[in-house]
């Protein structure tokens, strides 16, 4: 999974601590995994799979299973800390849910698993209408765009005529 996304640090910084913080007033202690987790996450501005977030950890010294970095991340997320991003073939990111509210959404490739994140102020607008028109409490929301990537896009357009929609 190579996802295009630049860590914003500044704001990282405190969500670590809001989220440590948040951990232990649900009566979480904050075990070393879970701290390193959390710490491990909040570098990531867009989605990270748990399998990835493991490996890093490995590589920092924490050893923690997948099954366990599973555990934690999905913690975080019925906490409100952390947003969960469902993927087509049954895998999932997960990144930091800000406390300020700023986010940003998702274009996921189709074909190659490319991940590229977008801001877009009216869309937040019209969503916010919307909210107080109709009769849920809108607490959050997700906006997913599917589609095919420049660079699939461009082997698909160079690939011979005879050989496309066949099975690579
Ligand atoms: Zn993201
Ligand atoms: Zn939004």
């Amino acid at each position: 999974m190579a996802a295009r996304c630049v860590p914003k640090l500044e704001t990282s910084t405190r969500w670590d601590d809001h989220a440590l913080a948040t951990l232990q007033a649900h009566g979480y202690r904050s075990s070393r995994p879970r701290r390193a987790i959390v710490q491990a996450l909040a570098t990531r501005h867009c989605g990270t799979t748990a399998r990835e977030l493991q490996g890093a950890l490995e590589r920092a010294g924490v050893r923690v299973g997948v099954a366990s970095v599973y555990r934690t991340l999905e913690l975080l997320a019925d906490l409100g800390l952390v947003r969960r991003l469902d993927l087509r073939d049954g895998g999932a990111l997960f990144e930091p849910a800000l406390p300020d509210g700023s986010h940003h959404h998702h274009l996921i490739c189709e074909a190659c698993g490319e991940v590229e994140t977008f801001e877009d102020a009216a869309l937040e607008r019209a969503i916010t209408a919307l909210a107080q028109r109709v009769r849920f409490q809108v607490a959050a929301h997700d906006v997913t765009l599917r589609g095919i990537c420049p660079d699939c896009a461009a082997r698909r357009d160079a690939a011979p005529a005879d050989s496309r929609g066949g099975r690579r």
